[in-house]
């Protein structure tokens, strides 16, 4: 469920960025993405570019600052991304990372419901970043 290349341009222009091809490029890989991805997930992804990886990362933090990447997950101590302006855009679920093969993936709300609280606690858990960690289905579905 990628972005069009239109959709990309869309967004770009909205927020007054140039379209450059990095940029471009960075927002359809986290378009195509099924969860949150790491600077070196995005620059993994794009495969053979025509820039260095240093570029992905300032276009990446370009696009973050534009609100159109923020950081959803920040497992491991390490920031990832995911395009903003899709349903459940501000990934308000909890993320699981496998310690086998290091993929990040979106959990359902569902798990964190039981948490739902009211008091001074309410807020603090409605915007906290839950992250579990573990072996993820793939990973345990393999022999040995
Ligand atoms: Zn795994
Ligand atoms: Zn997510």
């Amino acid at each position: 469920m990628g972005l069009t290349k239109d959709e990309a341009l869309q967004r770009l222009r909205t927020r007054g960025l140039r379209a450059t091809a990095p940029r471009l490029a960075v927002l359809r890989v986290l378009s195509e993405a099924t969860g949150p991805l790491s600077h070196s997930e995005v620059v993994q992804r794009l495969g053979e570019v025509d820039w260095d990886p240093a570029t992905t990362y300032r276009n990446l933090v370009k696009l973050r600052d534009a609100g159109l990447a923020p950081v959803v997950s920040r497992v491991d101590g390490m920031d990832r991304y995911a395009l903003s302006g899709e349903r459940d855009a501000e990934h308000r679920h909890p993320h699981f990372l496998c310690e086998d093969c290091g993929r990040v993936a979106c959990l359902p709300d569902e798990l964190t419901e039981s948490l739902s609280v009211d008091g001074p606690w309410g807020e603090s858990i409605r915007k906290a970043m839950v992250q579990l960690l573990g072996a993820c289905p793939d990973c345990l579905a393999q022999p040995g």
